[in-house]
């Protein structure tokens, strides 16, 4: 793992980097080349304009033949060019090849360039291959000028060897620097690698340890990057998973006692029935416990179900806009044979015009849990109040009741799964302790908030919003 990355960035890094090297290198000795063979030409020129105006002084006798070689000596030796001054006449050039020109001078593309010379042109060749010097040579010819006529030729000849080496010097700059930099990069993308590698090797050993149903150690990336982060949600999704675990092993142990309980008991008085230990007259008594035990059962496995499929993500909302009175009304009216049996009465407060954007069903069935435990937590005689009520952002109901309240300390966790304030009080009372987490997701879901307001002995309000 380590080595293919280390690999990948290498190769990314070497091939961009050769890439950018070679373009760089051709690019530069282009344009060096370009520049040194200007140079060159302007300094040739430069020399031969010197020697025509020497050759002007030699000819009125102005100076010697002696100082006359000597300018053109130096400029030989300033220019690093073979210079050689040719007199010709124009007439000679019908038969120049014949031309025995200044001892063995006979190279073949002279001939033509001399033609033009004396026709009065200027001549230069920036890379020519010569035999006579063995390589190849910048040349320069012009016409050497007598007042209004041409009398010869003056043909410079400079190695270009010179411009080659310095090209040639500058590549050489430029492939060290590159090689530095290739070792340099290689040791820093080997270090670079190792860095990323290194955890994510880490995370594929725990993954597996976690996939084989085993514990792993937490990872340590020690990165503010990407990989920094993955590691840390890696960690999160381990303690996540951890907690799933924990939940999930809590829900079974909670289910199968929760529905052992009731068939205990009926399991326990239909062999009672059977094996005549009950008497017939006490049936009644027994049927109706039996009857309110698998009523238990029912509401405990639809609070199960209901769970599960929140769970599982596939509750969807069917939100339309609805009078919140109407279904509160309809509530207290299904309610009213509990709510008859312990002689509770319930007020509703809530306009005509309020209206809330919920999926119905599911609201309903928010209420009728809170509802619901407010009956089962109210004595006889208590009352309780619904609310709703336009804000702002949408409705906020409120279920209040007089009933027996929460201690502070379950105020918390009532919300929790399985929650029951008080294990003794709740089991006579019956409840799954899933009916107020069931309330919170379907609450949460449409995007709202649920809390409750209370103290042991002094009554329960639960409050939450349905955005709009
Ligand atoms: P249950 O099915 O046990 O009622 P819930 O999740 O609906 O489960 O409620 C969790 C616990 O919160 C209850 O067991 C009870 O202790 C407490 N509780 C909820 N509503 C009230 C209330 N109106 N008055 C007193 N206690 C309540």
């Amino acid at each position: 793992m380590a080595k293919s990355l280390f690999k990948r960035l290498l190769w990314t890094y070497l091939s961009i980097l050769v890439v950018a090297i070679v373009v760089l290198s051709l690019a530069l000795t282009f344009i060096h080349r370009g520049y040194a063979f200007n140079e060159k030409k302007r300094m040739l020129e430069n020399a031969a304009y010197d020697i025509s105006g020497q050759l002007a002084s030699w000819t009125d006798g102005g100076i010697s033949q002696n100082e006359l070689n000597r300018t053109v000596d130096s400029a030989g030796y300033i220019t690093d060019s073979k210079i050689y001054v040719l007199r010709l006449e124009k007439e000679a050039l019908a038969n120049i090849e014949s031309l025995n020109i200044s001892g063995d001078l006979d190279e073949k593309y002279l001939f033509e360039d001399l033609r033009r010379i004396i026709e009065g042109e200027t001549v230069f060749r920036r890379n020519q291959n010569s035999e006579k010097f063995g390589a190849r040579v910048v040349f320069l010819g012009v016409p050497w000028r007598q007042k209004d006529n041409i009398s010869g030729a003056i043909l410079m000849f400079s190695p270009v060897n010179e411009i080659n080496r310095n090209a040639a010097k500058m590549n050489y700059v430029i492939w060290a620097t590159a090689i530095g930099f290739i070792l340099l990069g290689g040791f820093i993308i080997l270090m670079t690698s190792k860095k990323i590698s290194s955890p994510i090797k880490e995370m594929e050993i725990a993954a597996r340890k976690l996939s084989e149903g085993e514990d792993s150690e937490d990872i340590h990336a020690n990165t503010d990057d990407e990989i920094g982060r993955l590691a840390e949600t890696f960690n999160s999704m381990k303690k996540q998973l951890a907690e799933t675990e924990k939940i999930r092993n809590s829900f079974i142990a909670s289910v199968s006692h929760d529905l052992r309980t009731p068939l205990t008991s009926i399991n326990g008085f239909v062999d009672g029935i059977l094996d005549g230990v009950i008497k017939a007259e006490d049936y009644p008594k027994y049927f109706s416990i039996i009857k309110s035990e698998t009523s238990r059962l029912n509401r405990l496995t639809s609070d199960i179900l209901q769970t599960a499929k929140i769970q599982s993500g596939k509750l969807e909302l069917e939100r339309s806009e609805m009078p919140a009175v109407e279904l509160l009304k309809s509530l207290a009216e299904n309610m009213k044979a509990l709510i008859d049996e312990k002689s509770i009465s319930i007020e509703i407060e809530c306009g005509e015009d309020e209206i809330v954007k919920a999926d119905e069903d599911r609201l309903y069935q928010v209420l009728e849990n809170i509802v619901g435990n407010s009956i089962k937590f109210t004595g006889r005689g208590g009352r309780i109040f619904l609310k709703a009520e336009s804000t702002q952002n949408g409705t906020v109901f409120s279920v209040k009741d007089t009933g027996e309240g929460i201690p502070e300390g379950d105020l918390d966790r009532i919300f929790e799964k399985f929650y029951r304030a008080d294990e003794s009080r709740n089991a006579a009372n019956g409840g799954s302790g899933l009916g107020l987490n069931i309330a919170k997701t379907l609450v949460e879901l449409h995007g709202g908030s649920i809390r409750a307001v209370s103290s042991a002995g002094d009554g329960t309000e639960i409050i939450f919003d349905i955005p709009r």
